[in-house]
């Protein structure tokens, strides 16, 4: 295999299909590694950048390319393969080494992103699938080492999730003040993000859980995994049942939806001084009389992903601790206009990874 010729799948027009092209990559220089792609997740935020923004409620949307993306896009941020080229000053890995790669990568030079927290770089962006190319391709260049992560003994496919699913149920636990034993925790929306972090707040916290999901297949495995209650947030009086459960004492809500509604059950449910954490990017607006900030001592708080610190964090957690086996599809990288296809009409049931070298 050439290791310097990408074979990526690209949409060049926002909107459009993914069309397969090639292009050269110059040897990589410096702390740049380039990866082989053996598995990338497939996100639904795709299907966001896809289209090119977000539903910023009252019909407007977000424009990714006013905010640095420019076409043609390579999608692709859950990226897990093997080091097959490595620039002249690498001396954290080798050739050989199996890694799952952080993609939200920032300038990589000011205090954020030294401290790990290139996702929250206040200066330039260079996320992987995104600004940068992605693992929609048989290979992946990656700007410095320090974005490597080995994979240890997890299973590659489930591993490579980690690096946008994992991270962001990870994220969104680690944004609680730690919850005390009296203390309870209502995760709204419980697919494969939200179930993850069912799984965390009780494996890393004294919290008790609540589980919040329309789907009675999903608040049944809540309940399986430890929650000690699930309601369903169609339900007329649910914010009110949830209360209920929790005796007033919901200390945070962990949105993983992210719509109107969602948000207006989180912050309904939480007591006094509690935390409100939106995660989901289902898209919408708040509107909340300003005076319940002050009055109920509320805290809203948006989580994006995770540092760097995080995933290595994550990732050892996961080989000490059972963490929820959501259910992979594993498909090839040709298939995949076929598969964002599926995701957007709620066909993929977990999350579909996608493997350049399947036939
Ligand atoms: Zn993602
Ligand atoms: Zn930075």
């Amino acid at each position: 295999m050439n290791y310097r010729c990408a074979h990526r799948w690209a949409f060049t027009q926002w909107g459009g299909a993914l069309a397969e092209k090639s292009d050269e990559l110059a040897a990589p220089a410096g702390h740049e590694v380039t990866v082989r792609v053996t598995h990338c997740g497939m996100c639904h935020s795709d299907l966001h950048i896809q289209i090119g923004g977000f539903d910023m409620g009252g019909g407007k949307l977000s424009s990714l390319e006013r905010s640095g993306t420019k076409l043609p896009v390579t999608m692709g941020h859950e990226i897990g393969g093997e080091v097959v080229e490595i620039g002249p000053d690498v001396s954290s890995v080798k050739v050989g080494d199996k890694v799952v790669v952080y993609p939200w990568i920032g300038c990589g030079e000011c205090p954020t992103c030294l401290a790990g927290n290139d996702h929250t770089c206040p200066r330039a962006m260079r996320n992987l699938g995104l600004q940068a190319p992605g693992g929609y391709a048989d290979l992946a260049r990656v700007p410095h080492e320090r974005y490597l992560v080995p994979i240890g003994t997890l299973e590659p496919a489930r591993a490579a999730t980690f690096a946008c699913a994992g991270i962001t149920a990870y994220g969104a636990v680690q944004k609680l003040a730690p919850p005390t034993a009296e203390d309870y925790v209502a995760v709204v929306g419980c697919g494969g993000v939200g179930m993850t972090a069912v799984a965390l707040l009780l494996a890393t916290t004294k919290a008790k859980v609540i589980a919040v999901d329309p789907d009675p297949a999903k608040r049944e495995a809540a309940l399986k995994y430890g929650a000690v209650a699930a309601f369903d947030p169609t339900q007329a009086d649910a914010a009110k049942a949830v209360i209920k459960a929790a005796g007033g004492n919901v200390a945070g809500a962990l949105d993983f939806v992210g719509s109107e509604s969602s948000v207006a059950l989180s912050t309904g449910v939480v007591r006094r001084g509690g935390q409100v954490v939106i995660v989901g990017l289902f898209g919408g607006e708040l509107r909340m009389p300003l005076p319940m900030f002050p009055l109920r001592g509320l805290q809203i708080i948006g989580s994006y992903v995770a540092g760097l610190n995080e995933l290595r964090e994550l990732m050892a957690l996961a080989q000490r601790i059972e963490l929820p086996q959501i259910p992979l599809t594993l498909r090839p990288l040709k298939d995949v206009n076929q598969a964002l296809d599926d995701l957007a009409k709620g066909r993929v049931v977990g999350r579909v990874v996608l493997q350049p070298d399947a036939a």
